[in-house]
């Protein structure tokens, strides 16, 4: 812990100041309020004796919460839901402000409180938190933190097995050689290491978005990688280029976030891709996936399907490993989670064998899908009949390869067993009573993202229009997770110093650069191969 903590919470008197934000940490974008009050006052427990008051009648999720019923002297297990969030040490935190009587900046500093506690009122969080989440008050600054006295001041290099501190000399001199070594020996880029051969791979840590500000602004790092070094292979942490952070969605056609929360309650399949959301989008798991998991959103889907059947909800975990993701889910409804662990880089055929089974065994709900997407066309939307026909024909290789022969390879490569291959096309494709499709609802994130990006990312929007998820109704949706809440603004990347980079834009900018036209089917052919 950082703070020196007292054994006892401090709760905001009535007349704290109150504010409300979001959680800093990840894609969740859990609603917090924020209190402030001088230090030396507190509120008591009782209604009325505080300030922590919540009122909300909120219809799409069925809850009312009243301002007398946050009564902190009956604390129980889950009482976030009725209005009493729990508040824990590292929720509230003693730090110095200056008092703004005068003007802002210009008075007296002054001891406070700052209080940072889960808000009942979010229809996301509804009062719960996750670990990270619960630390978002100690986050904040104060002169009595001792995680500051902590900080890593001085570069550190192993020696032996062993982290030892170096000076700055030291470092710049010993990162300058080895960049220097690997431009000597090898070049910047490399073809003989394949299409994407670069020798220098620039993986920037800086920031561009809400508090960081770095990718592009950080200029010194940026002209170094870009003009000194020269490499073609530069992104920040999170992204798998220099770029967009999640570029091959949106070029794929449906843009990067295209469903919400809600939507993950109401969805009939739910396939997490790729990514881990009992650690890294804890309260959207717990809240949404686990409730829909469990049944508990069932009158919320009577609600919103129109007479379309409710039924038992499934969930598809892709993930090499047996994550606390398949543990939890198989906990609350063992027999409704499937767990497919492919060999790490072959998710592509395994996205396309579950598709092939799909469009081979369930095609009346595939051409169900279909109709919608050609009728909506005649309307305006993007669908692209020859790119269609071309995955079928090429991906796919229908009427090429027998599905026996396409399903062996599968297994073979994937290492997915081929009847969990059927599994997943029968729990995704098989129609509901009544021929209804599935509501498919799908979130991947960097375990598919880099793995080979763009045609990572195609393979699971290809399925993904195939199961209707991108059909845009409730209860579906193909979206990424995400590491933040999004939201950036910032000016377009400077001009790269290389040319004809092919490898790194989609099809359908390389056809439009270099002037290819894109009309019949011979023509989407020649562009693919
Ligand atoms: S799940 Fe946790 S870390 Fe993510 S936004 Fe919610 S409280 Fe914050």
């Amino acid at each position: 812990m950082s703070f020196r903590h007292l054994g006892r919470i401090v709760i905001p008197p009535p007349n704290a100041e109150r504010y409300t934000t979001v959680c800093q940490f990840c894609n969740v974008g859990c609603g917090y309020d924020v209190y402030v009050w001088p230090a030396g006052e507190e509120g008591g427990l009782k209604p009325g004796e505080h300030g922590v008051v919540y009122k909300i009648k909120d219809t799409v999720y069925d809850r009312e919460l009243k301002p007398e019923s946050t009564d902190f002297t009956r604390i129980e297990p889950l009482s976030h839901y009725l209005g009493i969030p729990w508040i824990s040490e590292s929720m509230v935190v003693r730090t110095i402000r200056r008092d703004w009587f005068r003007g802002r900046g210009t008075g007296e500093w002054r001891e406070v409180y700052v209080a940072q506690i889960p808000s009942p009122e979010c229809p996301i969080n509804k009062g719960n938190h996750s670990i990270r989440g619960g630390t978002n008050g100690e986050r904040n600054w104060s002169p009595w933190n001792v995680a500051g006295a902590r900080r890593l001041k001085f570069p550190m290099v192993r020696f032996g097995g062993r982290l030892e501190v170096v000076t700055w000399d030291y470092a710049i001199d010993l990162v300058a050689r080895v960049v220097k070594g690997v431009i000597d020996k090898w070049g910047v880029d490399n073809p003989k290491w394949g299409k994407e051969g670069h020798s220098i791979f620039a993986h920037r840590m800086d920031h561009g978005g809400g508090g960081g500000g770095g990718m592009i602004e950080n200029v010194t790092a940026g002209l170094f990688f870009f003009y000194g070094v020269r490499t073609a292979f530069a992104r920040i942490h999170n992204r798998p280029f220099f770029g967009p952070e999640n570029p091959a969605i949106g070029d794929a056609g449906p843009g990067a976030m295209n469903n919400s929360l809600h939507d993950l309650r109401l969805a009939d399949v739910i396939v997490f891709w790729g990514t881990n959301p009992y650690t890294t989008g804890t309260v959207m798991f717990i809240e949404h996936a686990l409730s829909n998991l469990r049944g508990a959103t069932a009158d919320e889907k009577g609600r919103w399907f129109d007479g379309e059947p409710v039924v038992d909800t499934y969930m598809i975990i892709v993930d090499p490993r047996k994550t606390e993701t398949v543990e939890a889910a198989r906990a609350a409804a063992r027999d409704r989670v499937l767990h497919l662990a492919p060999e790490p880089g072959t998710d592509i055929v395994l996205a396309n064998a579950i598709a092939r089974v799909i469009y081979e065994k369930y095609r009346n709900t595939v051409d169900n899908i279909l109709q919608v997407y050609r009728q909506a066309a005649q309307r305006g939307f993007g669908w692209d009949e020859n790119a269609w026909r071309l995955y079928i024909e090429e991906a796919l290789e229908i009427n090429r390869k027998p599905l026996d022969q396409y399903l062996a390879e599968a297994e073979r490569i994937t290492g997915v067993p081929r009847r969990d291959i059927e599994k997943a096309a029968e729990i995704l494709g098989a129609p509901k009573p009544g021929g209804y499709p599935k509501r498919v609802w799908l979130m991947y994130e960097k375990g598919i993202i880099w793995n080979q990006n763009y045609r990572s990312i195609y393979a699971l929007v290809d399925l993904c229009i195939m199961t209707g998820a991108l059909r845009g109704i409730a209860g579906t949706g193909c979206q990424r997770q995400g590491g933040h809440q999004e939201g950036y603004a910032g000016p377009e990347p400077p001009p790269p110093p290389w040319t004809n980079e092919r490898l790194h834009m989609s099809p359908w900018n390389f056809a439009k650069l270099n002037r290819i036209e894109l009309k019949t089917y011979d023509d989407y052919k020649r562009l693919f191969h």
